[in-house]
């Protein structure tokens, strides 16, 4: 990871003089399982009307600020009012405004690794404390109880359902216990609920639970990584701390236009979604029967994968076969990991070869 140089260590901000930014290990492959996007492509009518939408927006004008019209139909989506959402320029851009919000000097956000790094890197940029609850080693489940005995002691938390890059959901009813035993705001990120059964997401305790915000995002299920757009269901209250903090023309009229395009025609997208989870199962059961790997089943587009020389694995598949994985190896309890995308079932069967035949060779 790239560090930053001495000249510009002693100027920036003193707690900014050790920060690793993120670093999506990117290399142009033919075939891209590494970020969690949907490898579908769009249906033509869809993409013909984002397009409509796209040249009909002029670009001379600010953006709406709040993204008015955006913002009434994801409301209606989720059978809320416009004043329970807060869109935002992707997930990314909501979670650290989260953490600049509610975080900072002093205080604490409750995590809960293995999980999306992002969380502690926006910590460290504003500051913010983290208390590590960490997951059940084998499993990857939450530790229920020592969460809850730490949530007292904290400003806020975040956990993931289902969470990158294990894959286990959070279940409704924990999730209501944490909201009562953190004093601050709990925000659930469901960037990947699309994907997970019937009935995983918390949004039906938005009513019950004053501090719960959740994190949605059009980078996965709606196949729309490219333009940046995500948004927070949460109360009011905690909502108009989101719109006053926000840098006010943060989503452009392009993303706001095919946005909201892309949520209307949200039916039309279903059919990718469901064959990412048959996928998901073909695949899960592919790499099972396969003894030289431990997989964790997933609610999420992507499955998690133990292995021994997974990070020269990794490399191999990049450089021998053009397909990139995700290396979690050097992350703390993911020795040995790769995290895999669920693509389309050529994607899928290219992967499967690749693998056998590298873990043949290495074996
Ligand atoms: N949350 C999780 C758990 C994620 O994995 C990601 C993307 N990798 C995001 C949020 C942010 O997604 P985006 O900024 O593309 O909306």
């Amino acid at each position: 990871m790239a560090e930053l140089s001495d000249r510009m260590r002693a100027l920036v901000q003193p707690h900014l003089a050790g920060i690793e930014p993120y670093d999506p290990s990117f290399t142009p492959c033919r075939i891209n399982l590494s970020a969690n996007e949907n490898t579908y492509p769009l249906p033509a009518s869809v993409r013909a009307s984002v397009d409509a939408a796209l040249a009909a927006t002029p670009l001379n004008r600010y953006p709406d600020p709040l993204s008015g019209e955006l913002r009434c139909e994801l409301a209606a989506r989720h059978g809320l009012a416009p004043e329970n959402v807060c869109v935002g320029n992707g997930g990314d851009e909501l979670l650290f405004n989260f953490l600049l919000a509610f975080g900072g000097e002093g205080r604490r956000v409750l995590n809960c690794p293995p999980c999306f790094s992002e969380y502690e890197f926006f910590a460290s940029l504003t500051r913010t404390g983290v208390r590590n609850v960490r997951r059940d080693r084998r499993t990857f489940e939450l530790d229920e109880r020592a969460m809850l005995a730490a949530a007292p002691h904290t400003n806020l938390a975040i956990l993931t359902s289902p969470n990158n890059p294990t894959g286990n959901p959070v279940s409704a009813s924990f999730v209501a216990q944490l909201c009562r035993a953190c004093p601050g705001p709990v925000m659930v990120d469901e960037a990947y609920i699309e994907f997970a059964d019937e009935g995983v997401s918390v949004e039906r305790l938005l009513g019950s639970c004053p501090n719960l915000v959740i994190l949605r995002t059009l980078s996965k299920a709606f196949g729309a990584a490219g333009i940046r757009c995500g948004y927070v269901l949460a109360a009011p209250d905690v909502i108009e701390v989101f719109a006053a903090i926000r840098q006010i023309y943060s989503v452009n009229v392009l993303t706001q236009a095919a946005a909201l395009a892309l949520v209307r025609a949200r039916a039309e997208l279903a059919s990718a979604v469901a064959q990412v989870r048959a996928e998901r199962a073909r695949l899960l059961a592919a790499l099972e029967a396969d003894e030289r790997l431990e997989v964790w089943p997933s609610q999420g587009n992507f499955l998690l994968v133990r292995m021994d020389e997974a990070s020269r694995i990794r490399e191999r598949l990049r450089d021998e076969r053009s397909i990139l994985v995700r290396d979690f190896s050097y992350a703390s309890g993911l020795e040995g990991c790769l995290r895999i995308t669920v693509g389309t079932p050529e994607e899928n069967d290219e992967l499967l070869a690749a693998l056998t035949a590298l873990l043949d060779e290495e074996g």
